[in-house]
């Protein structure tokens, strides 16, 4: 049975207060908070397992070293994917879209070759895209969008030409939570012969993730977003082309021999993991999945979902309210504006009334040019929200209004 004060209980944050007001966090988007569990982690490794992994021949080191790997073995079974060698662990999804464009990218991108992404980009999933396309020309092609924000998928499927060599689109945006078709956007890109990643940076949290049902090429995730540490990420991608990839960074652990005239490169996922890896992080990052998959996506929906739906209704009665992304498959982020009234102006009042929410441009600036706007307000839920704080929220955003 979901019991959203038993999932509270196990985060200690949430009893914080906030200029003496209970704290309300409302900023899932840009950053889950964390369970005990993933907690305990951190110090529990610390405390009894830490040595550098791979190569060690002390017991300690052997210990770190399994679990790291368990924990490699982990996140495979949260996406489905085939094997655990097509895991590389990344400080987030912003180091593996770099890691692939800069890889990949670089490799396919010939003079004024194109690439596929969409309106409602991150600038993470547009930047790399640019910087690794700037010597041959690249183009970014934009999947335009309908007027509740999905993708427009016909106008998708016209981008496509020979000059197109990738789509790179997010399964989930973070200023709207729509909720993309990835398995039809995966289909397309197939059909016109190119491979897709799929920036799942807010999807993670929210939707169950199957790579292999997908059938994307890339899968990027960060851990701090799914209830995870911070500075831990996954690049999943497909056995054939990870092989394809030279290594994105050099330096320890990515080498199988290295002498003044050659180097050769270690076998996947290790290729693509230079120097230390963070060990301590991907264990955490287990326990998050653990948590996760011990309530289930089906109750995380429909919670989130519900909140969702109370956040609209209740904001909608406000006048002058503005919504932006009203598709049916959005879900656990509301982002808004009030005529007249600046976005950081209300999010500053809500602060002093202890309620954490987020406004500006999101990082995602072409979608704020979209909207013909500089920012937006965005409330963004996770598993461990409940009504009665949308219920405050909802009653604060009315005082909050009153006062200009
Ligand atoms: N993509 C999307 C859709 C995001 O929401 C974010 C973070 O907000 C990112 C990429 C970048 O994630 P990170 O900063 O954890 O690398």
């Amino acid at each position: 049975m979901f019991n959203v004060n038993k999932i509270r209980e196990q985060f200690p944050i949430l009893k914080e207060t906030v200029y003496g007001k209970p704290l309300v966090y409302l900023d899932n988007a840009a950053t889950s908070q964390k369970p005990q569990a993933v907690l305990d982690s951190i110090i529990e490794s610390y405390t009894h397992y830490n040595a550098n992994i791979h190569r060690g021949v002390h017991h300690l080191s052997q210990v770190a070293t399994e679990r790291h790997e368990e924990a490699r073995k982990r996140v495979a079974r949260f996406i489905n994917a085939p094997d655990s060698d097509c895991i590389v662990f990344t400080r987030g999804t912003t180091e593996a879209i770099n890691m692939v464009a800069s890889s990949y990218g670089r490799k396919i991108f010939d003079k004024d070759a194109e690439i596929i992404v969409s309106q409602t980009e991150h600038h993470s999933n547009i930047v790399p895209w640019q910087l690794a396309g700037e010597a041959s020309g690249l183009k970014l092609r934009v999947i335009p969008l309908n007027e509740d924000g999905s993708f427009d998928m016909e106008a998708y499927e016209k981008l496509f030409n020979d000059k197109t060599r990738m789509v790179a689109v997010s399964g989930m945006g973070n200023v709207m939570g729509i909720a993309n078709d990835v398995c039809e956007l995966t289909r397309i890109a197939h059909k016109h012969g190119v491979r897709i990643l799929i920036d799942g940076a807010q999807m993670i949290a929210h939707k169950k993730v199957d790579v292999q049902k997908i059938d994307c090429d890339f899968f990027a995730f960060s851990a701090h977003k799914v209830y995870g540490p911070n500075g831990m990420g996954v690049l999943y991608g497909k056995r054939d082309v990870l092989e394809e990839m030279s290594p994105y960074q050099g330096g320890g652990e990515m080498i199988q021999n290295v002498s003044f005239e050659k180097t050769t490169y270690n076998v996947l996922p290790y290729k693509f993991e230079a120097g230390t890896p963070d060990y301590i992080g991907s264990v955490a990052l287990s326990k998050a999945l653990d948590f996760v998959e011990g309530i289930g996506f089906e109750d995380i929906h429909a919670h989130e979902l519900h909140l969702t739906q109370m956040l609209m209704d209740g904001l909608a009665t406000i006048p002058g309210m503005r919504f932006y992304g009203t598709a049916p498959t959005k879900s656990g982020v509301v982002s808004f504006n009030v005529d007249g009234i600046h976005n950081l102006d209300i999010g500053m009042l809500l602060d002093r009334m202890g309620i954490a929410v987020r406004t500006g441009h999101h990082c995602a600036e072409p979608l704020m040019d979209y909207f013909g706007v500089k920012g937006t307000l965005r409330a963004s839920l996770a598993v461990y929200n409940t009504e009665a704080e949308v219920e405050f929220f909802l009653e604060a955003m009315n005082r909050v209004i009153k006062m200009f």
